[in-house]
């Protein structure tokens, strides 16, 4: 009798543990059923100027990047992310310092399994005995899948992008004072959370110089009812070269207290100083104390506004106005993670989540 019982108990475990085993292989192929959400590939193999990007294009990536986000947020998510380019390696060229955007792309390399190398001090480089820059990166493109480079000059990345052979994905993570794509990507992403159309955006600050704005300026001017603001000092007012690309609504101002209570954006820029003898007269003495947002002003602004800002700041937004619910820049520097590593994806094609 306790024989048979205890065979019965045995059964039971046994079959216990089959189902347990069935159910768990049920679950999870539904839940990577789930995942295999096709993703619209923008599919280029390059990223060097925002303007290359549709409205369409924006628009998968910011949904690719909400999935990407989704399946991040559990343990399994990320191991699984971790598996889908384990098998590519990127090469990240930083010829200009950067810690934000060096240190995203590192992480969303990471994220998506990609190894990765880097050059970030050119004494450490053959460049010291002589080689052309050109001839470094394309040693560096015969060990590498991706080439993400930041460069003090405005065009070498065509150059680069001009010279390397198609199946190299090449990402421009900043060039001189002209581009910088990705910064615009992930603050277009920013913007999508709250709402893309009929906004009216002000970008504030060193707009001569600053190549974020140009590119982000770029991406907005392809939403419908989009109005932009360029606040600055006459000095550094927006260049014609982006300004004639925009099919939008458009104003230069120097009077951001009227702009302040008007947007529903504010894309705070700090002064690009680093960039000498590029049109500015550095012995000038430009007074630009009133383009900051502090605890004086911030209350002119709308209620449901946002204020953005690429980082790093210097006092153009006072350390209070970090804890105003409006304040979404460090929200925007997590983005920016996330985005990059929708970006990479869908440059290696790599459509199923
Ligand atoms: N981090 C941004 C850039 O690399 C903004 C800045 O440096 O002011 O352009």
């Amino acid at each position: 009798m306790i024989c048979m019982i205890i065979k019965m108990i045995k059964i039971f475990l046994i079959l216990l543990i089959s189902m347990n085993i069935l159910v768990n292989i049920v679950v999870k192929s539904f839940i990577y059923k789930r995942r295999v959400f096709t993703i619209n590939i923008n599919s280029q193999t390059r990223c060097i100027n925002s303007n290359q990007y549709t409205l369409e294009n924006l628009l998968n990536l910011c949904d690719t990047t909400d999935k990407i986000k989704s399946i991040a947020s559990n343990s399994d998510g990320l191991k699984y992310l971790k598996t889908i380019l384990s098998h590519k390696r990127a090469m990240l060229y930083f010829k200009q310092s950067s810690t934000r955007t060096f240190l995203s792309f590192q992480n969303a390399c990471n994220i998506l399994g990609i190894s990765t190398s880097e050059i970030r001090d050119i004494s450490t480089s053959s460049e010291t005995k002589g080689e052309s820059e050109l001839d470094a990166i394309k040693t560096f493109s015969q060990y590498s899948d991706l080439i993400i480079m930041r460069h003090p000059s405005n065009n070498f990345i065509y150059e680069i992008s001009d010279n390397l052979p198609n199946d190299t994905r090449i990402i421009n993570a900043g060039s001189g004072t002209d581009q910088h794509p990705t910064q615009a990507l992930l603050d277009f992403y920013t913007i999508y959370k709250y709402g893309l159309e009929n906004k009216k955006i002000a970008f504030v600050g060193d707009l001569f110089r600053g190549r974020t704005v140009r590119s982000l300026s770029l991406l907005l001017n392809k939403v419908k009812g989009t109005k932009l603001y360029f606040v600055s000092p006459k000095q550094f007012q927006i260049k014609n070269d982006i300004l004639d690309k925009l099919n939008v609504d458009y104003e230069l101002t120097d009077d951001f207290d009227k702009i302040i209570q008007e947007v529903d954006v504010i894309y705070m820029t700090r002064l690009q100083d680093e960039y000498k003898n590029e049109g500015i007269n550095d012995n000038e003495i430009i007074d630009t104390s009133k383009y900051s947002i502090n605890s004086n002003n911030i209350n002119k602004m709308k209620d449901d506004a946002i204020i953005l800002h690429p980082l790093p700041r210097r006092n153009e937004i006072s350390v209070e106005v970090d804890k105003d619910k409006r304040a979404k820049y460090w929200q925007q520097c997590e983005n920016g993670m996330w985005v990059r590593v929708a970006l990479i994806m869908s440059m290696f094609g790599a459509s199923k989540l």
